[in-house]
């Protein structure tokens, strides 16, 4: 007999399930029925800043695959937008909203996967009927971003609420496209997920490019005119902007999955197995930004929305859907980012993170080079290690540099995945050549400096 399987969100982890469960069993065996609210399937939300900036010109640049794709090469009935509305795991079906065409379709399923993913933080000053103000998240918000952006009179101020790495990557691309951008943050740096001596170098290559950077400030309200955003309004005054963004961060988005009584986990995700079941729920999978997964080196539950984690959780729920074995171990928090040259790397545990898991640790930060020192383009790279005492375990790394710098971060997710120490990181075969590193690599050198903070 033919079994459903049910994918909601066409997405990373979505599509990356329905295509892998595709893979191993035929349409005779298992009907494929994937609903997406938007418009899209597999697209690049982490392409939507690069798109709005201009640097990458068609928005179709970002869809891996189309729904058309899916229904020809894959056999997928994939149903745009649809939205799904309820789940009910007794009768086993879900309830669909058509979004454009009106009307309810019910779909039973042998098997549900999850993939709802995340949705910007909305402060409780945002409203609806205020047009100008947009959270980031998929490709339609992009498309709304850039009409926006399009419009006549053009938006000439704009305001970024929030700097994590979107708000970071957003504010780039408004520059990009010629307006004056503020951004504000309540913290006391942009860029929270590394220390703030490392995003205290961000803010300064934020501010190289023409950000107005308003820390410690905190966005209260909004004024308008016509319905269109006029200023937001902070506990310093108000700022003028004619379009705000919305870097505030994302929460997993688990409306449906709570309604449906599917339990959640202390980070605020979908709990699930290794293999990227929900416990208690038979059938019922989830991957993605709507889950929490295990931080390897905390050993806590956490939510890190990243694509990367995305598309191996959807990968694993479909090989094990399609008869398979696979497992997703969990995450030690590696990522990257820029602003205009500057690169930013981070994995592992910050100062706070590591404090609050209950380590004893010791932090060192080595200033080098990208290059040997003599070769064109040398320029500074910083490299912070936090580092276990007395075992010496490496614990996290961040790293703030001019080209080089970012993907040096994974030879240190490998070090941290595997457990090494500091002292065992010293010795590590790394390439060199004067045009790629100094002959003691950066990562070398801050490695060198830990252990001899460690021996203090
Ligand atoms: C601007 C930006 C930059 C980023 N940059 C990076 C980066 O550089 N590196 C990185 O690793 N990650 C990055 N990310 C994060 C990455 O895009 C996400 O982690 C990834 O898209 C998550 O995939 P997902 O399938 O879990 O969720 P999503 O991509 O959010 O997909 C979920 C889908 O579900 C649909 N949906 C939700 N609810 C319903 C419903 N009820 N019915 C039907 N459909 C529904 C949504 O419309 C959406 O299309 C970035 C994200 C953004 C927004």
């Amino acid at each position: 007999m033919t079994e459903r399987m049910i994918v909601i969100g066409g997405d990373a982890a979505g599509m990356s399930a329905a295509s892998q469960a595709r893979r191993r069993r035929d349409r005779a065996e298992l009907d494929i029925v994937a609903f997406e609210r938007g418009h899209f399937t597999s697209y690049s939300a982490c392409g939507i800043p690069y798109w709005i900036s201009g640097l990458v010109p068609e928005r179709d640049q970002l869809v891996a695959r189309t729904p058309a794709a899916f229904r020809e090469d894959y056999d997928i009935d994939v149903r745009t937008r649809h939205e799904v509305t309820a789940i009910d795991l007794g009768r086993r079906e879900v309830l669909a909203r058509d979004l454009d065409g009106g009307g309810e379709v019910r779909a039973g399923f042998d098997t549900l996967v999850y993939a709802t993913g995340a949705t910007p933080v909305q402060p409780d000053w945002v409203r609806d009927e205020v047009a100008g103000v947009f959270g980031v998240q998929t490709l339609d918000d992009g498309a709304a971003v850039l009409a926006w952006l399009e419009r006549e009179p053009r938006p000439r101020h704009a305001v970024v609420v929030g700097g994590g790495y979107v708000g970071v990557e957003m504010a780039e691309a408004l520059v990009q496209r010629g307006l004056s951008v503020q951004l504000v943050e309540q913290a006391d740096q942009p860029m929270a997920t590394v220390d703030p001596d490392m995003g205290e170098l961000v803010a300064e290559a934020m501010r190289g490019i023409g950000i107005s950077i308003r820390t410690g400030m905190t966005v209260t309200g909004l004024t308008e005119r016509d319905g269109r955003i006029a200023a937001v309004v902070t506990d310093e005054g108000p700022i003028p902007a004619d379009i705000v963004v919305l870097g505030l961060g994302v929460r997993p988005n688990t409306a449906l999955a709570e309604a449906a009584g599917l339990p959640i986990g202390p980070s605020g995700g979908i709990r699930v197995d290794r293999r990227m079941r929900v416990p208690g729920a038979a059938g019922v999978w989830a991957a993605g930004d709507c889950v929490e997964t295990l931080h390897r080196v905390s050993g806590m539950p956490v939510h890190i929305p990243l694509g990367t984690h995305a598309n191996k959780q959807g990968r694993v729920a479909g090989i094990n859907i399609g008869g398979g074995y696979a497992t997703f171990p969990g995450v030690v928090g590696t990522a990257v980012t820029k602003v205009c040259e500057l690169e930013v790397g981070r994995t592992g545990l910050r100062e706070r993170d590591a404090t609050e898991a209950g380590f004893e640790f010791v932090t060192v930060t080595a200033e080098s080079t990208n290059r040997a020192g003599y070769y064109p383009g040398a320029r500074k790279m910083t490299v912070k290690l936090i580092a276990e005492r007395p075992s010496g375990r490496l614990l996290g790394a961040q790293i703030v540099g001019w080209s080089e710098a970012a993907k040096r971060i994974d030879s240190l997710a490998v070090a941290l995945w595997n457990g090494m120490t500091v002292d065992e990181m010293t010795a590590l075969d790394l390439g060199y050549a004067p045009p790629y590193a100094p002959v003691w690599d950066p990562v070398l050198i801050a490695a060198r400096k830990a252990v001899d903070a460690l021996a203090v």
